[in-house]
């Protein structure tokens, strides 16, 4: 999201207000090459502030939200190094909006990653709000879309999701959803609204992280946390609009042994696949890019014999509420 620093409209305190008001544990402040808000990364009372940035190449193509490091990098890098040099910095990276694009409103240019021949890159950015929102948006419907900006998200595109699946049978990248706040205020008609406030934001796509140990207190120790999560692609993201999602749980039994997100578990003979949620939904699981299981309910069990990489995706209404990362069956 984006502080004022850039082009947002709201200082690091607005966020971390916004946030812990809709009771969020974290949020990841990423201006467009800008690492002034670095000095107010931190933990405030419930919320921990993380700050990267965003990097924009000099044609403000291909962005990549640089984690974990404390410098700005040149924006006459090519971006194919890019992602290696912020792994070499000990940062975390994450293709922002990879497939940006628009059907409609030309004078807002999408702004998509082209750098795919770069190896080293941690994350993708499958589902952002922004994007989706403004590339439904149209002449015509931009007078209803801003009263109910929320309602117009479907989920990450069957391109995108392919790529993805594809890419975790060669090695784990992460997938997440971001909101890319800004709440700029948006000119129409003889008004100035602002879309998505930041507080309305943080109430849609919500990137849920598992942690190895308790959450620690120290924001060091906490952001050190977060970046191996999203490393190890420890996590799922919802639309929350469709609903909390608490007590969700997707775990692999295989003997004695329980394996979770992100997780490898070795082939065998007794290798099940199970998870439940709190509201009725479809599910699908998919397995190495194909929906292999298709259901509706409040939970599901598969047995797995196929080596390769599972997730599963949970809609309502027809559109994605939930989607997991990947958890991998390996030979034994
Ligand atoms: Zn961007």
């Amino acid at each position: 999201m984006h502080t004022r620093y850039s082009d947002g409209s709201g200082a690091t305190t607005d966020l971390v207000r916004a946030a812990a008001e809709v009771g969020l544990d974290y949020i990841i402040i990423t201006d467009h090459m800008d690492l002034r808000a670095l000095p107010e990364a931190g933990t405030y009372d419930t919320v921990h502030a993380i700050v990267g940035y965003e990097h924009n190449d000099r044609d403000s193509r291909n962005h990549y939200l640089a984690l974990g490091i404390d410098q700005v990098l040149d924006p006459d890098l090519a971006p194919d190094r890019l992602p290696g040099e912020v792994k070499k910095l000990g940062g975390v990276g994450i293709v922002a909006h990879p497939e940006e694009r628009r059907a409609h409103m030309r004078e807002l240019p999408p702004y998509p990653w082209t750098a795919w021949n770069s190896t080293d890159f941690d994350a993708l950015e499958l589902w952002n709000q922004m994007s989706e929102w403004t590339e439904h948006l149209t002449r015509w419907n931009r007078y209803t879309r801003v009263w109910s900006p929320r309602k117009s998200l479907y989920g990450p595109s069957e391109r995108i999701l392919y790529l993805w699946d594809i890419l975790n049978t060669r090695r784990p990248i992460a997938g997440v959803a971001g909101v890319d706040a800004h709440a700029f205020p948006y000119p129409l008609g003889p008004f100035k609204i602002s879309i998505y406030p930041y507080k309305v934001h943080f109430r849609t796509l919500q990137t849920h992280l598992f942690f190895d140990s308790e959450p620690a207190t120290d924001h060091a120790a906490f952001q050190a946390q977060l970046l191996q999560a999203f490393r190890d692609c420890r996590l799922y993201f919802t639309n929350e609009r469709w609903g909390p999602t608490q007590g969700f749980r997707l775990w692999v039994e295989s003997g004695k042994t329980v394996a979770g997100i992100g997780d490898s578990v070795p082939t065998g003979r007794n290798v099940r696949l199970l998870a439940q949620w709190p509201a009725r939904a479809r599910y699908e699981v998919v397995y190495n890019g194909f929906p292999m299981w298709r259901g509706e309910g409040h939970e599901l069990a598969v047995n797995l014999h196929l080596p390769g990489v599972y997730r599963i995706a949970l809609h309502r209404n027809g559109r994605v509420w939930l989607m997991t990362n990947h958890i991998r069956l390996v030979d034994a």
